[in-house]
């Protein structure tokens, strides 16, 4: 280490989620050529000319006339630079941008950049920028690949700030990483805290829906808005129009399918998201065969992961690791799938966000409480969450009606990370009542 450094923080590392790490298409000679994640450069115009001559050909027979087959083909064309091999390497070279060092050594751009993903001023203030680190992956890469990347990342962070410890602040999808990292590289005791952000600890139910195609696809009108801009959704909703409803649906299944099997089925970080109640059975339907073997070796090394994650937990807390994390809950999972009663916030189903809380299926109410090891029950106001069942029940914190995808938005849950990773006194949900355990957003 180069010089210890005497301030009473520790600096944040934080490990972003789905949406949030810029990857872009590397060129031959190593240059970017373009981005393509977050995504955005979806061509409508050349879809369209793809699909013309079907929907032409379709109008005039009152057929599907091989539209829906066109339509997929034109779509996954749009998205095919994020898909990946079956032995799980990308097709393209496409890698994540990163920065050079921390907030502080960041050019403008990459500031605004990082805080339109997480705004944390306040933070920022305290611990000063030099302490801020933003760690960047393709997040439809290889999570084995994207841990060992964390894990010489944090060295850097050590080395040049000159603390022995970081803080990690996993994000979303960020949760699946920072859960692999501390079951592989736990024994590194480099990690002080784990502030986690609706972390997809034991991933999505929605990812596994996805996979399995337990979709309904009625309410593909709400998925296309949700996956797509607005004019590729009116291009799309325009080109079906003069169809029977059969000949729509068929379609956009068609599409729908397409996509996500390109985007999901040779993808490691979105295996590394499919629950543990779930994982076994999905990756012996879908792995098996001799092209993905290399792909499920590293899938089912996550998987361990995840499945032993509690036992992780005790140790690294044995060690003095605190793990506080927040939960947003109280809304319907992804309108694609059909569940319409399981707790999540929107995304990320409650119960892997809260690393095993208990939750009422949505409407109703649980009809008893536990109490926790310290001896608090942890009942939620409305009746709904049972915290006590959870790994650190003293130390998560519950958003009712928030969701998943605006929640760099969402001032409390900010403004709660931010108080949890500022300072490093030991914090739970009866320290402060302006931090209380169950917040609800209106
Ligand atoms: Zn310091
Ligand atoms: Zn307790």
């Amino acid at each position: 280490m180069a010089k210890k450094c005497s301030c009473a923080h520790v600096p944040t590392v934080i490990v972003p989620g789905i949406g949030q790490s810029q990857t872009a298409l590397f060129n031959k000679n190593g240059e970017i050529e373009r981005i393509v994640w977050p995504f955005g450069g979806f061509d409508v115009k050349a879809v369209i000319k793809a699909i013309a001559p079907n929907v032409l050909a379709a109008v005039l027979t009152r057929q599907d006339a091989g539209l829906p087959q066109k339509m997929a083909k034109a779509v996954t064309k749009q998205l095919d630079v994020l898909f990946n091999r079956p032995d799980g390497t990308p097709l393209y070279d496409v890698r994540a941008l990163t920065y050079p060092g921390s907030l502080a050594e960041c050019s403008e751009e990459q500031r605004r950049y990082i805080y339109r993903m997480v705004p944390v001023p306040t933070l920022e203030d305290k611990i000063g920028p030099d302490h801020l680190w933003f760690f960047t992956y393709n997040s439809f890469g290889e999570t084995m690949k994207i841990v060992d990347d964390l894990r010489a990342y944090i060295q850097v962070v050590k080395q040049k700030t000159g603390h022995d410890k970081v803080n990690l602040a996993p994000i979303s999808l960020g949760g699946t990483v920072a859960a692999a990292y501390l079951g592989k590289y736990g024994d590194d005791n480099d990690i002080n805290r784990v502030v986690a952000i609706v972390p997809a600890y034991d991933g999505s139910q929605a990812i596994a829906d996805m996979l399995a195609d337990r979709l309904d696809y009625e309410n593909y009108r709400e998925v296309i808005s949700f996956l797509f801009r607005s004019d590729v959704c009116d291009m799309i909703d325009k080109c079906l129009r003069p169809f029977s409803k059969k000949t729509a649906y068929h379609t956009l299944k068609t599409v729908l399918r397409a996509v996500l099997d390109g985007v999901l089925k040779n993808c490691v970080t979105m295996w590394g998201a499919v629950p543990c109640a779930e994982y076994p059975t999905l990756s012996l339907r879908y792995l098996s065969d001799e092209p993905h073997k290399k792909l499920k070796e590293q899938a089912d090394e996550v998987y361990s992961y995840r499945r032993d994650f509690a036992q992780t937990v005790r140790r690294e807390q044995k060690k003095g690791v605190i793990f506080d994390t927040i939960c947003c809950h109280g809304l319907r999972i992804f309108e694609l799938c059909q569940s319409d009663r399981l707790d999540s916030d929107h995304i990320v189903h409650s119960a892997s966000a809260s690393m095993g809380a208990t939750f009422a299926p949505l409407g109703k109410k649980l009809p008893a409480f536990g109490v926790c090891p310290n001896g608090h029950t942890h009942a939620s106001p409305n009746g709904t969450v049972d915290a006590s069942t959870g790994l650190a029940p003293d130390t998560t914190w519950y958003f009712a009606n928030q969701a998943h995808d605006f929640v760099q938005n969402c001032r409390p849950v900010l403004e709660t990370a931010e108080w949890l990773l500022a300072d490093e006194d030991y914090k739970d949900v009866f320290t402060d009542p302006a931090h209380p355990q169950f917040t609800t957003i209106r």
